[in-house]
């Protein structure tokens, strides 16, 4: 059988422990054999960042924006005991903080949904993706504990020394004070992203905030998304037949909940954090979501939502066969590799990138699956480890 060609490398980003072992063993049973594939490699394994003094994690990034789509797998994000166990001179920053503030990007997480796994709630048939804003709110926050009576008040001093300033509470007993922000750039930015995605994957987007109650903080949000659909959008999502609309968050939910699924629900950071894990857990299981970076100029970064999955790689390291689910890895592939054939007008390629997936899926639907998924699945189900499940699914790939 010829392989498939491509015309421009992906931007390959090796990471760490079990995930780094099924990125090796899901490059030689599902993608090589098929595939022609060109990469550019970068190794963004710890050992690796700390050998550069974290360069490589820059130059991936540099290289994504240079050639458009990436792949990435799981890295460990360094903390002390990680600075102990590999001798690291600093405790590296996360690569994908790295990478997303050098491709000013937005994170989408959507479940990958399998027939014989069904989600919690019953009416979804779709997956749902939640675009989470990344950038301020509570996250960026600054707490005070008021300790008794006295005038809490925002003050803003401008670079000319004019101050505004709005009383918060006069308090009459002790309490407590909290102050955000927000960016237009990053607004913006998340909004070019979300609609890019939309158009890119053809579903409706919905955005919700509470302009209702936050008449100027969250109210500014929808003007920015309304004012950028308006301005850069419109046309393309009439194009596509799909569409764009604002709610209110409560509202977003009650519909969520009564939907069949298959939008991307763009939310603000502290929503998406929780909303993430509420879909995600409704969908089965967290080593069946996939995630992808998208930046405003349309520059895209595949990976698994999960992590390297520690405690199974120290059992590798001790000889065991493990039963990692890699089903995220395979479709961060998949998603890299049909973006690559979508963006070089390779429908060889982009369909390749379908037939893998299905396979994926069949193989599970059959019954073979890693152990994660044989407590959820609906029907006999028989536990392979990774490299057999990989097998099974290169099999029907054939
Ligand atoms: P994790 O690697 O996602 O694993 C947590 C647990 O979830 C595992 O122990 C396992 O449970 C289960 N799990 C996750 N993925 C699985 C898979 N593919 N197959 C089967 N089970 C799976 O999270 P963590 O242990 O908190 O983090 C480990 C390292 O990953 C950390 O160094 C962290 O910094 C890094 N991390 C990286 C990324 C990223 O690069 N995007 C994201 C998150 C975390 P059982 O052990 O019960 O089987
Ligand atoms: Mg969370």
């Amino acid at each position: 059988m010829p392989k498939i060609a491509m015309t421009t490398p992906l931007v390959e980003m090796d990471g760490d422990e079990m995930t780094r072992i099924l990125w090796r063993m899901i490059k030689e049973h599902l993608v090589e054999p098929f595939v022609a594939l060109q990469t550019e490699y970068y190794d963004l394994g710890l050992p690796n960042r700390e050998a550069t003094a974290d360069q490589v994690t820059v130059d991936a990034a540099l290289a994504t924006r240079r050639l458009g789509v990436a792949v990435k797998c799981a890295t460990i994000t360094a903390n002390a005991q990680r600075v102990e166990e590999y001798g690291l001179t600093r405790q590296w920053k996360s690569p994908n903080a790295t990478i997303r503030a050098l491709l000013d990007g937005t994170v989408f997480r959507a479940p990958i949904p399998v027939a014989g796994i069904t989600p919690a709630v019953r009416s979804w048939k779709k997956p749902i993706t939640i675009a989470r804003h990344a950038y301020g709110d509570i996250y960026r926050n600054t707490e005070m504990r008021v300790p008794g009576p006295g005038r809490a008040e925002l003050v803003f001093t401008g670079v000319d020394g004019e101050q505004r300033r709005e009383v918060i509470h006069d308090f009459e007993g002790p309490g407590v004070l909290q102050g955000v922000h927000n960016l237009d750039a990053s607004i913006e930015s998340f909004a070019h992203a979300c609609f890019t995605y939309g158009l890119a994957v053809g579903q409706d987007v919905w955005f919700a905030a509470k302009d209702t109650i936050s008449k100027t903080y969250d109210q500014h949000f929808k003007e920015v998304f309304q004012r950028v659909f308006d301005a850069q959008y419109a046309p393309r999502f009439m194009e596509k037949g799909v569409s764009y609309f604002y709610t209110l968050i409560d509202d977003a939910v009650a519909r969520v909940i009564r939907s069949d699924g298959g939008m991307v629900w763009a939310c603000k950071n502290y929503d998406g954090d929780v909303m993430s894990d509420m879909v995600a857990t409704a969908f089965g299981s967290l080593a069946m979501m996939t995630s992808v970076l998208v930046s405003p100029q349309g520059q895209f970064e595949y990976e698994a939502a999960h992590g390297t999955v520690t405690r199974h790689y120290y059992r590798h390291l001790r000889g065991e066969r493990t039963s990692t689910n890699p089903v995220a890895t395979i479709f961060a592939w998949s998603g890299a590799l049909r973006k690559r054939g979508e963006l070089d007008a390779l429908p060889g390629l982009a369909a390749f990138a379908g037939r893998l997936e299905r396979a994926t899926l069949g193989t599970i639907a059959e019954g073979r699956m890693t152990q994660d998924l044989v407590d959820l699945f609906e029907g006999p189900a028989q536990a392979l480890t990774s490299e057999d499940f990989l097998r099974a699914v290169a099999e029907k790939l054939r």
